[in-house]
């Protein structure tokens, strides 16, 4: 963020799969969303309090309960409202407790959303407003929140610096998740980005050197037109 930009962010791996759960705020009026509540929400509610924030919104990017699993809990704590993901994560959503017990996160809820987003919504925190991408291929559902005076966005398990999302689970689809990249996130420009686990990147540096979505491995994945038909 530079010194001007209407945002700040921390952000706070939880859950045994270290997952970025990430608090931004709005500078003009202190209010806070959490993306991604995936677990452990004691320590993010202390931070958020060591701060100064008021909690305004849960956003949660796609159904997985390392992402989603802390939600109504959250929710119960702060009675502030959840935003997403899309509906199309439902199913995902139901079985977060069995899911979270496979992969070790404690004391993780199903939920029903106050708001299903669809591509092009905008959700408002503070006196700023994100927009919502739909961007499927690793569950159906997946939405990221992008703010674009800041040419910022938290992309949950699209895409990772130097990696993209898995796409092996039940209703994951590879051709989408590309498309969903290229198409949706790439026309974007250079936007940061933080992701569901490991470090920071941006949309020119994956594009540069991403082994799956940057610019040379897409052109030469693409078919070969000039030959006859
Ligand atoms: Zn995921
Ligand atoms: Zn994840």
């Amino acid at each position: 963020m530079t010194a001007e930009s209407p945002i700040r962010l921390f952000v706070a791996p939880v859950t045994p799969l270290q997952q970025n759960c990430t608090v931004v705020w709005c500078t003009k009026t202190n209010k806070a969303a959490v993306i991604d509540p995936g677990g452990d929400i004691e320590p993010v509610l202390h931070e958020i309090k060591r701060r100064g924030l008021t909690l305004e919104k849960i956003w949660v990017t796609h159904g997985h309960a390392d992402h989603a699993g802390g939600t109504q809990a959250l929710r119960e704590a702060t009675g502030a409202p959840v935003e997403g993901p899309h509906e199309d994560d439902r199913f995902w959503i139901e079985r977060i407790p069995e899911d979270a017990q496979r992969w070790g996160i404690y004391d993780a809820q199903s939920f029903e959303p106050d708001r299903w987003l669809n591509h092009g919504d905008t959700v408002t925190l503070g006196e700023t407003t994100w927009e919502v991408i739909h961007c499927p291929g690793h569950t159906p559902g997946h939405v990221i929140f992008y703010h674009a005076p800041s040419q910022f966005a938290q992309v949950g398990d699209i895409l990772f610096k130097g990696s993209i999302g898995r796409t092996d689970f039940p209703r994951g689809n590879h051709a989408d998740l590309i498309e969903a990249i290229t198409t949706r996130l790439w026309p974007l420009g250079d936007v940061r980005f933080v992701c569901g686990h490991g470090p920071m990147s941006s949309f020119a540096q994956e594009r540069q050197s991403n082994p799956y979505v940057g610019d040379r491995v897409i052109a030469a994945s693409m078919p070969n037109r000039s030959g006859p038909g």
